[in-house]
Formats: C-alpha cells, structure tokens, sequence
C-alpha cells in the first residue's frame, strides 16, 4: 500500500453512488482494514493500538467496532473506515471507496450490486445491529451494577464508621452488620455469576435471545 500523489490525488472526481458506499463500508469492517496495518490489543469494548499518524509510546489510538469509528486521543484523528484510508493513502474520499472495493474485490465502475452483495450486506448489517444491541445489553449490565456497588459500598462505609465508634443500641449493631453482609454477598454474586465478564454476558445474552424466539413462535 503506498500514498497516493497529490497529482493522483486531483484526478479522480466522480461521486459514488450511496448504495456502493454503504456496500463497501458493510464489507469493510474498520477493525479489519485498521487491523491489516496497526497491531490493536482488545480493550473492553474497544480495540487500542500505536498510532499510525504520529508518533507515540503509549497507544492511545482506539477503534469501536460497535459504532465503526477510530479516534486516536494524541492526535485528535478520527472518523470511519473511508476517513481512516484518506489519512493513511493520502487520497481523496473517492479514491479510499475505490481501495477498499478493490480489498473486497468489488468492481467501483458501473456497479450494480448482485443479489449476493444485496444478501451480504443485508446479512452484515444485521450482525451489525445485533452487535449494538448487545453492547447497549451489557453497558446496562455494567452500570447497573456500578450503581448497585456503590449504594451498598456507601452503606457499608457508613455502617463500619458507626461500628467503630461504637455505642449502638443492639437492633443499630444489627442493621450495620447486615449492611456489611449485604455488600460482602454482592461482591460475591458479582464474582462467582460472572455478571460483568463479556463472554458470560454473551452466553447469556444468545440464551435470552433463543428464548425470545421461542416465546414469538408459541
Ligand atoms: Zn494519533
């Protein structure tokens, strides 16, 4: 892959059509074509590596496959799949749909998309979905649970501070070491049920999802 002139770069002004565009950007998934030049490391939701457009040590170039876009938090680049083959080829927009159609073999000029693409895209585009319905599942996930940890956690600091000083009446005694227990138990809930852990709220995301089918054909 080399940059493109800016003399190659000025040569190339016809507009593509918006179904070619969405064609390559479902057959282009950003992670794949980042992936094919920069070394990411998964981070969460999110892919993290070196930056390609300056020079760092610390890699704070991160890539979302859920919303298809890269932003590097160094230099402030950022965008889609398309922006991201502009800044690496130096090229016009034109020029970064034409290189990606080439990656996927998928010819720029007179393109009429074939019933296979048709049946791709619209197959990747529902991956797609599912894939931000499950983020927008396990982000719920998460927060609930942050939310739950802190109210009890509050609890908990409150109860040994009033343990510590002492002086409690013996139903006060009580109420505070169940305050403890209750954020102890959860603590352990959190751990053993794996309810933050991606994969296991992935399993248990398809096993809801299965049953969702089920309940729609009984
Ligand atoms: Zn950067």
């Amino acid at each position: 892959m080399r940059p493109y002139t800016n003399a190659e770069k000025k040569k190339s002004p016809q507009k593509c059509s918006p179904e070619l565009i969405e064609a390559i950007r479902e057959l282009s998934p950003i992670e794949r074509v980042i992936g094919e030049c920069v070394e990411l490391r998964r981070s969460g939701f999110q892919l993290v590596a070196a930056c390609p457009f300056h020079a760092e040590r610390t890699p704070s170039f991160y890539v979302h496959p859920g919303k298809a876009v890269f932003f590097c938090q160094g230099c402030g680049l950022g965008g889609d799949v398309f922006r991201f083959v502009q800044r690496l080829l130096n090229c016009t927009f034109r020029q970064s749909v034409e290189h990606l159609a080439a990656r996927v073999g998928v010819a720029v000029e007179g393109f009429q998309p074939s019933p296979e693409l048709r049946a791709r895209v619209a197959k990747l585009t529902v991956q797609c979905e599912e894939e931000q319905r499950f983020e927008t599942f396990s982000n719920d996930r998460i927060d609930a649970v942050n939310a739950k940890y802190r109210a009890l956690s509050r609890a908990a600091r409150n109860a040994e501070d009033c343990l510590r000083e002492g002086g409690l009446l013996p139903e006060e005694e009580e109420l505070a070491w169940a305050a403890l227990e209750r954020y102890r138990l959860f603590e352990a809930r959190v751990e053993r049920e794996g309810l933050c852990d991606m994969e296991i709220m992935r399993r248990e995301w398809l096993a809801r999802k299965g049953e969702g089918h089920r309940n729609a054909a009984a």
